[in-house]
């Protein structure tokens, strides 16, 4: 009788595992035409040092206005798009929409930065990729060590030598590389002794309940000593409020992104806050980004 209750529930989970909402075949269906119709659009959101509370780089954020479902995050569509193929399409646009902004914005006299464009795991080992990158950067002529590739533990370790060898060819191209969501996937001191990186994204998870004398505290002075040591840049994913700035002063982890600065924003209103930043530089007087 156990036997039978037990294997039913089974029936259920799985039932619900395998069954797909409807909203999710109505998003995948209309992938098709989405891109033509500019229906996606890239967002930026600032990286800032915390100490002189310049942007020191952006990263690209993708969104999808769809026409009848509203603002769709990329949590849902991401995944959706790696299952149906349609990521190879919709990465091709991102990477060459970010590197068109950095000419644009170039072209407007600001600062050059750093953008950062996420690949996920489906981009990255798809064999096409060095010839896309090497096509976008030739075509493009943005210099390479202004775009910058994330990519995740769970998507390294999928296969660690490929991994190696195809991350070694990105950087050949002179492009930088960040571990995104450090900390989250299988976090392996052997694979930062083997992966040629730029830099690490320490994760939000890390980062939400930082306060003094906390395990967090801990963990991220630690990989702020690795990642010295390394010769990596640190990145605290997901800041949003002043504590957690003053935590990660004392640590001297520098770099910070989250909402504590900015959201990630539209180009219009990140071309702004960049005019307003570069105008600061010149001008230290003006008030700072956040005054928090
Ligand atoms: P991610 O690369 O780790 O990006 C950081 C996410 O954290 C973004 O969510 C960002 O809006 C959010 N975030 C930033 N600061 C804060 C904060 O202070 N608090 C909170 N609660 N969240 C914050 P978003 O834009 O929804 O993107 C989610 C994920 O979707 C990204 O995580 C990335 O894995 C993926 N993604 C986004 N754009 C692209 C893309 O163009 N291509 C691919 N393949 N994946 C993308
Ligand atoms: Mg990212
Ligand atoms: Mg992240
Ligand atoms: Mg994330």
């Amino acid at each position: 009788q156990c036997k039978e209750h037990k294997s039913s529930e089974y029936r259920i989970y799985e039932n619900s595992m395998n069954a797909k909402a409807p909203e999710m075949f109505m998003l995948e269906n209309s992938f098709h035409g989405a891109l033509e119709k500019g229906e996606f659009a890239l967002y930026y959101q600032p990286k800032v040092n915390i100490f002189t509370q310049e942007i020191v780089g952006l990263e690209a954020l993708i969104r999808w206005q769809h026409p009848t479902m509203g603002l769709v995050p990329p949590s849902i569509f991401i995944p959706l798009a790696e299952e149906t193929g349609f990521i190879s399409e919709i990465g091709s646009w991102v990477l060459k929409t970010a590197c068109d902004q950095i000419i644009t914005w170039h072209h407007q006299g600001l600062q050059p930065l750093s953008v950062a464009v996420n690949l996920s795991a489906h981009q990255f080992y798809q064999p096409t990729l060095l010839a896309e990158l090497d096509h976008i950067l030739s075509t493009t002529q943005i210099d390479p060590q202004y775009l910058e590739l994330e990519i995740t533990e769970t998507t390294a370790v999928e296969n660690i030598e490929l991994t190696t060898q195809l991350l070694q060819q990105v950087q050949t191209l002179g492009i930088h590389i960040a571990m995104d969501d450090f900390g989250t996937g299988y976090s392996s001191l052997n694979y930062l002794k083997q992966l040629p990186l730029n830099t690490l994204k320490i994760d939000r998870s890390f980062i939400q309940d930082l306060k003094p004398n906390t395990k967090d505290l801990e963990i991220i002075r630690a990989v702020v000593a690795l990642a010295m040591g390394l010769d990596l840049e640190i990145v605290a994913e997901g800041v949003d409020n002043a504590e957690q700035i003053q935590v990660l002063k004392e640590l001297n982890c520098k770099i910070v992104q989250g909402y504590y600065f900015s959201q990630p924003l539209p180009t219009a209103e990140m071309t702004r806050m960049l005019q307003d930043n570069w105008q600061q530089r010149r001008h230290p007087v003006t008030v700072a980004l956040n005054s928090g």
